[in-house]
């Protein structure tokens, strides 16, 4: 099946970005947001960031026009994915919520519609039963910021057919993403790792093995990592990857997911990273900067 129309359910940080995509890819992008300032507030950063591409000569003024042709903002979720042939949910973390919109999608949407969800952390499966069409359902989870990270990683479930993970593959292709297929297990490949790393640099912190900066340093100069993993974890948040590691402790009953007491201490005290100003690192300048710890 060829994808002609696209719609996109919630316009914040991940569903503007994958909308903005979705119109780079010459595909009518239907973006849809519970919230009028939800849906302005998306609208604006994605024009702000053709905007930015036109000053540094990424992008030509005629790009704009015609990539912003191709997006319509909804704020009538029914007629933003009528006409669908591809639907990417990006609304908050929370079952309920998602699993109400798959039951809608499941009832509106074309019966050969393919339905995304950008989900980080919950069951594919649970949200793809809520639709009635589980077949069609499959995690399509981007990273942030959308149009620049290179990766899809595409998360099937027992009952997402091999038509889907195609479609989604191609489609994910034509948005300028290299995809990874993974099974539908708590925390998918990059989450999983990601948070392991963290917690075990934390861990080499607490243990005084070397200072934050070189221990990120071993990774990014030594392993070639774009970010060390003590400044990766300032930048999502103490608090998330707190959080990711006891859902994975609890989902596969294992002790080597225990977030470090080093870890929880920083959140105790109010430092949870980047957007607190003080995590691993002191962030008043912009910068990582090495700092006391407790
Ligand atoms: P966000 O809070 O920035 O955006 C959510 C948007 O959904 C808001 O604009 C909100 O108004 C809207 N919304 C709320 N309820 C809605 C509803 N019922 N119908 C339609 N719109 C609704 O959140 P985000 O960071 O974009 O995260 C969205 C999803 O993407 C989550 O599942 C998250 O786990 C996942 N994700 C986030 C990141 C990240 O770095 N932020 C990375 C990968 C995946």
């Amino acid at each position: 099946m060829a994808i002609s129309t696209v719609a996109v359910i919630g316009a914040g940080t991940m569903g503007a970005g994958i909308a903005q995509i979705c119109a780079q890819a010459g595909w009518k992008t239907n973006l849809f947001d519970a919230y009028p300032e939800g849906l302005e507030k998306g609208m604006s950063a994605i024009n702000a960031f053709w905007d930015k591409g036109i000053e540094r000569g990424k992008t030509t003024p005629e790009q704009k026009d015609e990539w912003s042709a191709n997006i319509h903002p909804f704020s009538d979720m029914v007629a933003a994915v009528k006409e669908a042939d591809m639907v990417i949910e990006a609304v908050p973390e929370v079952l309920q919520i998602k699993a109400r919109i798959f039951h809608v999608l499941g009832e509106e949407t074309k019966e050969d519609c393919l339905l995304g969800t950008n989900t980080s952390s919950l069951s594919i499966a649970d949200i793809a039963a809520a639709s009635g069409r589980p077949d069609k359902v499959i995690g399509m989870h981007f990273f942030n910021p959308v149009p620049i990270m290179k990766l899809l990683e595409l998360v099937k479930h027992d009952l997402c057919s091999e038509e889907t993970i195609a479609l989604a593959k191609s489609a994910g292709n034509a948005m300028g993403k290299t995809t990874i297929l993974v099974k539908d297990v708590p925390g998918f490949a990059t989450s999983r790792l990601g948070v392991v790393l963290g917690n075990e640099a934390i861990k080499m912190l607490a243990d005084g093995v070397a200072s934050a900066t070189d221990i990120d340093n071993a990774m990014v100069l030594g392993y070639k990592h774009p970010m060390g993993p003590l400044a990766l974890t300032d930048l999502v948040g103490l608090d998330v990857r707190r959080d990711i590691l006891l859902n994975l402790k609890k989902s596969f009953n294992d002790e080597s997911y225990t977030p470090h007491p080093l870890l929880n201490e920083l959140i105790e005290m109010g430092r949870l990273g980047k957007k607190t100003g003080k995590g691993i690192y002191d962030w008043s300048d912009g910068v990582p900067k090495d700092t006391d710890l407790p």
